[in-house]
C-alpha cells in the first residue's frame, strides 16, 4: 500500500537542484520513499497520509557523511591520546581498540548513526578496520537497520603488523586471505546495487600503512569484479607522506594510481597533503575525496587544499571522521568547520556557506557513486531534514536562514525523513531509545577501558 507525505509552508526549501533554486513557503510531496514533488505549498497536492507543517523551518536535502569509524565513540578523549598527531595517536588507541567485542560494535555504531541523524545526516558511511574477538561488520549493519539510516559500510582491514615494518601491533591484524573471503561474503549478503539502496558494501583496506601493495591491488579487482566502490586513508598528514617515499619511493597518489586506486568508484580520506599533481590525476580520473576538518585539525594534520580541489572537479564530500580524533560526530558542525577552514587557509572568500552545504550534499552523493540522493527533486530519494529557526542560537540571523545553518551554532534536526520514513520528530528519534542506548554505549566504554588497563 503506498503512502504519501507532504511537507509545507517552509520558510525556505534548498533544493540543491540544478539550477540551486532556494524557494520560499516551498514544500515538498513524497510518495512512499521517493520525492514526487518539490515547489511552492500551493502548487502542490493539499492533502497526503501525513502532513508535516514547515512553518519557520528550512527543509533541505539530507546531508551526506563520506568518512567514519563509529566504534571510536567508545574511545572518546582517551587521556593518552588527546594531544598526538595521528601516528602517536593510533598507537595510543589499538592496544584499547584490540578488546572490541560484537555487542560494542553494534551500540557503539547505534550512538554514532544517533548523533548524525540528529544533525542532519541521512546517509554515512563507516569503515570498520578493526575486527578483533567476536566482531563482524554485520552488526554495523544491523545497527543501520534499526535506526533507518542509509549505509554504505566499508569493509576495512589491516594485514601488516609492526613486525612487518606497518603500524599496528600484530594482534590486531588480519590474514589477507580472510580478509578478502570475508569482503566476498558480505558484498553478497548485503550490497545492493539498485536505485534507493539502504545497503552497499564498500572494499576498504585501512591504509597504505596498515596493508600490502599485494592486498590494495586485490581489493580493487574484487571491488571492480562486483561494481562496488573502493575507499581507503590517503595523504594525511606529512608522516604519511614520508612512510610512503620511504617504503614506496612514491607520493601517496602515485601509489595509489600504481594499485589501481584511482577513479569515479574509488574516494580517499582525507588528502590533506596531496600535491598538486595528485591534484590534477584526482580531477582527471574522477578519483574522491573525505574532507574531514575537525579531525585535521584535531591532529594538526594541516589544512586540504579544498578550494583548489573544488576548482579543477575534484568530487569532494565531507566526513566527521570517527570519533577518536573528532570528538563530536556533528554532520552540520562539520559543514561549519570546513567552511571556516578554508577560510583560514585560503582567504575569506575560500568557501561561502552555500558552498559548504552543496559540498555536504551533492558532493558527498557524487563522491558515495550515487545520483539518487543529495538533492530534493522529483525522482530522489525521500532523504530530508528540517532545522527550526526560532532558536537562540539563529536570534538575529534570519536576513538569511540558509546561511544561519552554517554561520550560527550547529543546530539538531526537529525533522528527519529517511527513504520516506519519519526517523526524527519534533526533535526526537523515533526509531530507537536514545537514552537507554547513551546508558549502554557508557557502560561500555568503561568496559573496555577497564579491559585494556587489566
Ligand atoms: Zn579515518
Amino acid at each position: 500500500m503506498t503512502k504519501t507525505l507532504l511537507i509545507k509552508n517552509a520558510r525556505v526549501v534548498v533544493t540543491m537542484d540544478d539550477e540551486r533554486r532556494e524557494i520560499a513557503g516551498g514544500g515538498v510531496y513524497i510518495r512512499d520513499n521517493v520525492i514526487m514533488q518539490v515547489g511552492p505549498t500551493a502548487d502542490l497536492p493539499q492533502d497526503a497520509d501525513e502532513v508535516i507543517d514547515a512553518a519557520n523551518h528550512v527543509v533541505m536535502p539530507g546531508l551526506i557523511n563520506t568518512h567514519h569509524h563509529m566504534y571510536q565513540s567508545l574511545t572518546r578523549v582517551i587521556p593518552a591520546a588527546q594531544n598526538g598527531e595521528l601516528f602517536n595517536w593510533l598507537t595510543n588507541l589499538y592496544p584499547i581498540w584490540a578488546n572490541l567485542t560484537a555487542d560494542m560494535v553494534q551500540v557503539s555504531t547505534l550512538t554514532a548513526m544517533s548523533e548524525l541523524i540528529l544533525s542532519g545526516c541521512t546517509t554515512s558511511s563507516d569503515h570498520l578496520y578493526i575486527y578483533p574477538n567476536d566482531c563482524r561488520l554485520d552488526d554495523s549493519i544491523e545497527a543501520a537497520r534499526k535506526i533507518g539510516m542509509r549505509f554504505h559500510a566499508a569493509r576495512g582491514s589491516m594485514s601488516v603488523g609492526q613486525s612487518k615494518g606497518g603500524l599496528p601491533p600484530d594482534r590486531v591484524v588480519e590474514e589477507e586471505g580472510a580478509i578478502l573471503k570475508d569482503t566476498q561474503r558480505l558484498i553478497e549478503t548485503y550490497h545492493d546495487a539498485g536505485r534507493y539502496a539502504m545497503e552497499r558494501i564498500v572494499v576498504a583496506p585501512c591504509s597504505p600503512f596498515s596493508v600490502s601493495r599485494d592486498l590494495m591491488k586485490e581489493a580493487a579487482s574484487m571491488a571492480r569484479s562486483y561494481g562496488v566502490s573502493l575507499h581507503t586513508h590517503l595523504a594525511e598528514n606529512v608522516n604519511d607522506i614520508a612512510y610512503s617515499r620511504e617504503k614506496f619511493n612514491m607520493t601517496p597518489a602515485e601509489y595509489a594510481e600504481d594499485c589501481g586506486w584511482v577513479g569515479h568508484d574509488v574516494w580517499h580520506a582525507h588528502c590533506v597533503q596531496l600535491d598538486d599533481d595528485g591534484i590534477y590525476m584526482f580531477s582527471r580520473t574522477g578519483t574522491g575525496i573525505a574532507h574531514c576538518p575537525c579531525s585535521n585539525m584535531r591532529l594538526a594534520s594541516g589544512i586540504a587544499p579544498i578550494r583548489k580541489m573544488l576548482d579543477q572537479g575534484v568530487p569532494v564530500g565531507l566526513g566527521v571522521d570517527g570519533c577518536a580524533s573528532n570528538d563530536s560526530g556533528h554532520m552540520l558542525g562539520e559543514v561549519r568547520q570546513a567552511m571556516l577552514l578554508q577560510r583560514v587557509g585560503y582567504g575569506p572568500d575560500a568557501m561561502t556557506a552555500r558552498q559548504a552545504l552543496e559540498v555536504a550534499t551533492l558532493g558527498g552523493a557524487k563522491v558515495l557513486n550515487r545520483d539518487d540522493i543529495g538533492a530534493l527533486k522529483p525522482g530522489m530519494a525521500a532523504d530530508i531534514v528540517m532545522f527550526k529557526l526560532d532558536q537562540i542560537g539563529f536570534a538575529g540571523a534570519l536576513h538569511d536562514p540558509v546561511a544561519a545553518l552554517v554561520f550560527c551554532t550547529p543546530s539538531n534536526v526537529s525533522y528527519s525523513i529517511i527513504n520516506g520514513k519519519v526517523v526524527v520528530r519534533d526533535g526526537v528519534l523515533a526509531t530507537v531509545d536514545l537514552p537507554v542506548v547513551i546508558e549502554r554505549h557508557n557502560a561500555l566504554a568503561r568496559e573496555l577501558a577497564l579491559a585494556t588497563s587489566a
